[in-house]
């Protein structure tokens, strides 16, 4: 299986978190998220031991909740001790809502508004992750107008490819995101904010992409951000407290898919952060990296049931479900891979060649072409979808007027709670006039 969560129990039902997945799917109906409570906890832990074993007590990661925001993951997140980013004001609001100390907060976007700007300030976001100088001017005002000094980590491109999806690679120079090394606007920038009586500069930030498996592009980006903060160090007389790396490792959508150790690879960038520091003469400053989908991708399934199985001889064949890209548009948006099961068949040989498609009028729904099910697969059926919980809740749409799936958290083997419950027809009209 491609997660040590995910087991087969003798009458051939597909577990999950150790539950019987045809079970659940019966008792909240589909299609439905479930989220393995255990899994993002232990999670938070790899990330947590690693850095604290690595980079010291003072290093913590920050999960990029923008993979996956609702009230009760940012509760986990408290629990765990783990920092977070937020990237709208509807993230800070969920998180404020949970009750998550927001001073520990990072304020992502490359283009943050005005509202979001004075939003995050008014409920005490402790870190703006400012893109670009014209934001930069917007954020000294804001803090001046509410006589604050607001800490700044500004984020940079160190121009890195990291050989991922075109949609998610972000670290090059021509990015959206950010101000690039490369153009001189990085030492700009740098320039502008120490300049601002409002702004408190504590550092900086790049982010590569996701879905990243390639070697070295972290070690590779440590680098040129620690040869770029001496460079600032002796030109401008700063020395920035802390290198946010950002996130992006990737995760097992099939079995080709490579398997990541984080121990492993948190103690190689701190190796060569360590080593660069000690070239360029500088202490190393603090050092964070924002998980997203690796904290809660494999914590992840949804479950949906089988309606029409299409047989096109000569052609192919299609197994609908009751989901679809409103649930899940990234194999729509990005091509993407999961690994398919019929939940209530595991026992059965895998011999039919279909798509698994969804119920809304477009074409590109689908969820997975090539998919091997047994060849008994009928209405009724249960299909699951593994590695669901990173980039499916958090850009679900209601495209068809399809209302959002219920979120099911499980944990300690037999536990299982509703989070977030199933939009119904009353909340898809709520707020038409
Ligand atoms: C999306 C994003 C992350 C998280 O990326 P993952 O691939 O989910 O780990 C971290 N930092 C920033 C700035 C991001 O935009």
């Amino acid at each position: 299986m491609i997660c040590d969560n995910i087991t087969v129990s003798a009458n051939g039902h597909l577990l999950f978190a150790g539950q019987d997945t045809v079970e659940l799917a019966k008792q909240y109906g589909t299609p439905l998220y479930l989220m393995d409570e255990d899994k993002i906890r232990e999670n938070c832990r790899v990330y947590k031991n690693a850095f604290f074993k690595y980079f010291g007590e003072k290093a913590v990661p920050l999960y990029a909740s923008k993979a996956c925001s609702f009230k009760r993951i940012y509760e986990i997140m408290t629990e765990e001790g783990m920092g977070i980013d937020v990237v709208s004001s509807g993230e800070i609001a969920t998180a404020l809502k949970a009750g998550y100390d927001l001073s520990k907060a990072y304020f992502h976007s490359n283009n943050k508004t005005d509202e979001d700007i004075v939003f995050g300030m008014e409920h005490g976001v402790g870190y703006f992750v400012v893109d670009n100088i014209e934001e930069l001017e917007v954020v000294e005002q804001k803090a001046a107008e509410k006589g604050i000094r607001q800490k700044v980590l500004l984020r940079l491109t160190p121009g890195i490819d990291p050989h991922t999806y075109a949609a998610v690679a972000t670290g090059q120079v021509d990015s959206k995101f950010g101000s690039a090394i490369e153009t001189g606007q990085a030492e700009e920038i740098t320039r502008e904010a120490l300049a601002m009586p409002h702004i408190e500069l504590k550092g900086f930030h790049c982010h590569l992409g996701s879905q990243v498996f390639t070697d070295d592009v972290f070690e590779r980006a440590a680098v040129v951000m620690l040869e770029f903060i001496a460079s600032m160090k002796e030109k401008l007389g700063f020395m920035a407290d802390e290198l946010d790396l950002g996130g992006g490792y990737g995760v097992r959508y099939v079995d080709t898919d490579p398997y990541l150790d984080v121990d492993k690879k948190v103690g190689e960038i701190a190796a060569v952060v360590k080593a660069t520091c000690e070239r360029l003469g500088i202490e190393v400053p603090e050092i964070h990296m924002e998980p997203g989908r690796s904290i809660v991708a494999a914590a992840g399934m949804t479950l949906y049931t089988c309606g029409t199985v299409k047989r096109i001889p000569g052609y192919k064949n299609y197994v609908s479900i009751d989901g679809g890209m409103p649930d899940n548009p990234r194999f729509l948006m990005y091509g993407s891979a999961y690994t398919c099961y019929l939940a209530n068949k595991m026992n059965e040989p895998c011999e039919f060649e279909c798509s698994v498609v969804g119920r809304c009028c477009e074409s590109g729904d689908i969820i997975q072409e090539h998919v091997k099910m047994p060849a008994s697969v009928k209405r009724y059926d249960t299909v699951a979808v593994c590695t669901t919980g990173a980039y499916n809740y958090s850009m679900a749409s209601n495209y068809n007027r399809i209302g959002r799936p219920p979120v099911v958290m499980l944990r300690g083997g037999n536990e299982s709670y509703v989070a977030v419950r199933r939009e119904s027809l009353e909340d898809l009209t709520r707020n038409d006039l």
